[in-house]
């Protein structure tokens, strides 16, 4: 394995600036269609403390669906097996976003990362936590030890006046009997997880504790179970990037997750997290750069969980 990082980083950096301009800004939620899409960004946290990082790696930005791991990790951290009654855990093939499976599978998710699977782990907190709010940020800021990352309200307020796909999936899952809480309350949450801003570091930082089999480096609190990380792991393996999953794992080889905002997390088992983030998209909603940064990565570093 070659480990010079910051040699790679760079690399990475020069070969892959030239896509800029081939994808497009997510402009179903108005306030990301406002974001600069010539931003980019990489940043690697280590298990043994080391940080590297190129270009805009210290600019926040919405993490969208990748807060959908940090609901799961605190949902399932605390019912455990119980979570699968009321979400599965197979690869949809479908967009994120979609309705099509819901209906016939009588309102239970694929898993937990497209929208209706994040909504029933969003759900689950609502009925666990008396702050639902407080709780995802205040977990958010222990995983990136930075005590300021905030939700970002402008954001969660675009996406509450145009989510009408989610309030479709939520009352669709509702008259199945598969969410608990009124929907406007769990929606208001999701929005606002979405619209939490963080940095390529916060988010490499963030996901450290799945590179170290559920302890929290910084603070070296268990956050799962050994054997609920390595599930985690394996959910974001096979459904972190919804319908471009298998050519996720064709291209980059390793357990991530992506958000509309552009950002992609990834973590190589017992070594490092690696975060990259530019807003402009493929048509399947993920960075267009991320995709090839993070296949180049694991090409010129050598490594890959396969
Ligand atoms: N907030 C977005 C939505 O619900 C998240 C989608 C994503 O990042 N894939 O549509």
């Amino acid at each position: 394995m070659n480990t010079n990082f910051q040699r790679i980083l760079d690399e990475i950096y020069e070969e892959t600036l030239p896509l800029l301009g081939q994808g497009k800004v997510a402009s179903y939620i108005p306030a990301l269609a406002e974001v600069n899409p010539a931003q980019y960004g990489i940043a690697i946290q280590t298990l043994s403390g080391e940080a590297y990082q190129v270009g805009d790696a210290n600019t926040p930005f919405s993490i969208q669906s990748i807060s959908k791991v940090f609901t799961l990790t605190m949902v399932f951290g605390r019912v455990g097996e119980a979570l699968w009654s009321r979400v599965g855990r197979e690869p949809s093939g479908n967009a994120f976003n979609s309705l099509v499976q819901l209906e016939t599978e009588n309102g239970i998710p694929r898993n937990p990362f497209i929208n209706a699977g994040a909504l029933v782990c969003t759900d689950h907190l609502v009925s666990l936590a008396s702050d639902p709010l407080l709780n995802i940020r205040n977990f958010v800021r222990e995983l990136s030890n930075n005590p300021g990352v905030n939700f970002d309200e402008s954001v969660a307020s675009s996406e509450r006046q145009t989510g009408f796909r989610n309030a479709a999936l939520i009352n669709l899952m509702k008259s199945f009997g598969n969410i608990e809480n009124d929907v406007d309350e769990v929606l208001n949450i999701y929005f606002h997880q979405c619209a939490l801003m963080m940095n390529c570091h916060d988010l490499a930082r963030a996901f450290l504790f799945l590179a170290n089999q559920g302890v929290n480096p910084w603070d070296h609190t268990r956050i799962l179970t050994p054997s609920q990380a390595k599930r985690v792991n394996a959910l974001m393996q096979v459904c972190g990037l919804y319908d471009d999953s298998g050519e996720f794992a064709f291209t980059v080889g390793l357990p991530g997750k992506s958000g509309v905002g552009g950002g992609i997390v990834a973590i190589i088992p017992n070594q490092l997290s690696i975060c990259v983030w530019s807003p402009e998209l493929n048509s399947r909603g993920t960075s267009l750069i991320g995709m090839k940064a993070l296949e180049l990565f694991t090409t010129k570093t050598g490594v890959s969980i396969f």
